[in-house]
C-alpha cells in the first residue's frame, strides 16, 4: 500500500540549497536502475551536496515517515536503487569532492558520490591506484560500491571493496551522523559495507590505495571447452600462483565483443584473460608457469600481450562485454559464486539448465574468485519471456548454492534475488539479519522492499 502524499514544500525546506526534482517527466530518469525490467516513480528526487544536507533531509523524513532510497549512479544490476512508490530518491551524485588525500599514507577520503574511476585518476598522479574496479567504474559511485561491496576484474589479488575500505561516515535513518572505523570495537564499517542502502546513507569514505606495480601484462588463453577452462583456473590457483585477474568469456561473448571492440580475442569455445603484475622477470616466470599448466588443459592458442597498446585493447574489450550484449538481446545478468574447484561443474550445469529451458545463456565472469556472471538472453517484447528468464536464473543460482557457493559475489540482492535468500539462509539466519536492520532503521524506511523476502519482512515494513 502506498503511503499518503506528503508536503513537498516542507520537504524542500529541509534542505533548501539542494537540487529538488518533482516534475514527473524529469523523475522518469530515476524510475529504475540497470535492472530496468522493474520501475517505480518516486515522489521527489533530491540531490544534496553535503553530509549536513543529507542529515537534515533524513531528519525530516524520519519525522514525516517518508521512505528513502539512496542512489549513486543507478548502475545496480539487481534493482537496488529502484525507488519506492510514494517515497523519495536521495541522489548522491553531487557529493563528489575529495575530503582529504594522504598519498604518503596511501589513503584518500572522498565524498561517496565520486565515481570509482575518478578516485583512480586522482590516485594515479601519485603512482597509486584504488584496486576495486567494477566494469561500470566510469559511472558507478564509491557509495554504490560500498553498499554492494563491489568487486571487479582486479579483485582476485587485492580483494573487493570491504578489503579496501578503512572508514565510513554514515547518516542514519534518524538523521544522526556516525563515523565507523575498521579498528574501533565492533566492525560496524564491515556491516555497512554490503548492506545495500538498508542501514544508513554513506556520505564519506576513507579508501586504501595501492602502489602501482612496476608493470602488468595480460595473456589470452583459448580452450576447446568451457570445462577445460574451468579446470585450468582451479589448477593455476592450486599451484599457488595468484594473478591480479583471471577473467573468463565464452564463444558468444567473444564474438560480440570482437564485433564491437576489436580486442584481438581468438575465436575459441572459452577464453581466459590472465594478468600478471610485477617486474619483468616475475611476469615472465609466472606467465611461463601458467602456460605449462594451461597446456595440460588442452589450451590453444596461448598469446602473451606484447605491449601496452595490446593490453589496453584486451581490457577495453572485457570492460565493454556487458554493454555490447545489449545490442544482441535483452538480458538478465546473474551473479553467483562457486568454489573454484567447482567451476567446471558449474559451467556444465549452466549449459544443461540453459538447454532444458530453451533459452540462450552466455558467460563472462571473474573466474579467479569463482564469481560467475551468466547472462540470460530474452525478448522483453515477448509475453512471459522475462518470467521464463527469471525462472532459469533461479535454477542457476540454486545450482551455485548446491555446489557450495552463494547467490551473489558483488552485485548484491536488491529486488532480483530477495525471494531466493530463503534458499541461501535458514529462517533464524534471516531473522538475525532483519534484527540488525531493526537496530539501524526501526521504521524500515531506508530502501524498503529490498534484500529480504517480502513475506517474512511484511510485518516490519508495514
Ligand atoms: C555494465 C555494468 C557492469 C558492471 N560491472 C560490475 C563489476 O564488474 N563488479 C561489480 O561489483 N558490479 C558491477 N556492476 C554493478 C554496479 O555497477 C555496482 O553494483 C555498483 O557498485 C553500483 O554503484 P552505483 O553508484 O551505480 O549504485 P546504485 O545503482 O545507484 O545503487 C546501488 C545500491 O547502493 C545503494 N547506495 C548507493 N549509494 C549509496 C550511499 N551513498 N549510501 C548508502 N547506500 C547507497 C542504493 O540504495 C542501492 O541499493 C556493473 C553494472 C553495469 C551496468
Amino acid at each position: 500500500m502506498t503511503k499518503p502524499q506528503f508536503d513537498i514544500a516542507a520537504l524542500r525546506n529541509s534542505a533548501p540549497n539542494a537540487e529538488w526534482i518533482t516534475n514527473s517527466s524529469a523523475l522518469r530518469a530515476y524510475e529504475c536502475d540497470s535492472y530496468s525490467a522493474y520501475r517505480e516513480l518516486p515522489v521527489a528526487v533530491v540531490l544534496p551536496s553535503t553530509t549536513d544536507e543529507v542529515a537534515a533531509i533524513m531528519r525530516h523524513c524520519d519525522v514525516y515517515d517518508i521512505d528513502v532510497v539512496a542512489r549513486g549512479a543507478g548502475t545496480s544490476l539487481v534493482g537496488g536503487a529502484m525507488p519506492k512508490a510514494g517515497g523519495i530518491v536521495l541522489g548522491l551524485a553531487r557529493l563528489n569532492q575529495v575530503v582529504e588525500f594522504n598519498p604518503d599514507d596511501r589513503m584518500i577520503c572522498v565524498q561517496t558520490g565520486m565515481t570509482n574511476l575518478m578516485v583512480s585518476h586522482i590516485a594515479a598522479e601519485h603512482n597509486l591506484f584504488y584496486a576495486p574496479d567494477p566494469s561500470s567504474q566510469m559511472a558507478c559511485s564509491i557509495g554504490g560500491n560500498i553498499a554492494m561491496n563491489s568487486g571487479g576484474a582486479h579483485c582476485l589479488k587485492y580483494g573487493v571493496t570491504t578489503n579496501n575500505l578503512i572508514a565510513v561516515k554514515i547518516v542514519s535513518a534518524q538523521g544522526e551522523v556516525h563515523d565507523f572505523h575498521v579498528d574501533d570495537g565492533f566492525d560496524l564499517r564491515g556491516i555497512i559495507c554490503g548492506s545495500e542502502g538498508q542501514l544508513g546513507v554513506v556520505t564519506e569514505a576513507w579508501l586504501k590505495l595501492e602502489t602501482s606495480p612496476e608493470g602488468a601484462l595480460p595473456m589470452m588463453i583459448g580452450f576447446p571447452t568451457p570445462e577445460d577452462a574451468g579446470e585450468c583456473v582451479a589448477s593455476i590457483i592450486r599451484a599457488g600462483i595468484i594473478p591480479v585477474a583471471i577473467e573468463y568469456m565464452d564463444e558468444i561473448m567473444i564474438r560480440e565483443v570482437e564485433r564491437f571492440a576489436n580486442a584481438g580475442y581468438p575465436l575459441v569455445s572459452a577464453l581466459l584473460i590472465v594478468e600478471i603484475e610485477g617486474d619483468p622477470t616475475r611476469i615472465a616466470v609466472e606467465m611461463g608457469a601458467i602456460e605449462k599448466i594451461a597446456q595440460k588443459h588442452k589450451a590453444n592458442p596461448i598469446r602473451r600481450s606484447q605491449n601496452a597498446n595490446e593490453a589496453t585493447k584486451i581490457w577495453a574489450g572485457r570492460k565493454a562485454a556487458f554493454g555490447v550484449m545489449g545490442r544482441l538481446a535483452d538480458y538478465i545478468t546473474l551473479d553467483g559464486v562457486v568454489p573454484i574447484s567447482q567451476l567446471a561443474e558449474a559451467l556444465r550445469r549452466i549449459s544443461e539448465i540453459s538447454s532444458n529451458h530453451g533459452m540462450g545463456v552466455t558467460n563472462v565472469f571473474h573466474a579467479g574468485d569463482g564469481n560467475l556472471h551468466p547472462l540470460i538472453m530474452y525478448d522483453a517484447q515477448k509475453d512471459g519471456d522475462l518470467e521464463r528468464a527469471e525462472a532459469l536464473g533461479v535454477e542457476i543460482l540454486t545450482a551455485c548454492i548446491e555446489l557450495g557457493g552463494c547467490l551473489t559475489g558483488e552485485h548484491g540482492v536488491g529486488i532480483e534475488k530477495r525471494e531466493i535468500m530463503k534458499r541461501q539462509y535458514l529462517p533464524h539466519e534471516l531473522e538475525l539479519q532483519m534484527q540488525i536492520k531493526d537496530i539501524f532503521d526501526p521504521q524500515w524506511r531506508l530502501n524498503p522492499d529490498k534484500v529480504f523476502p517480502l513475506d517474512i519482512s511484511a510485518e516490519r515494513r508495514s
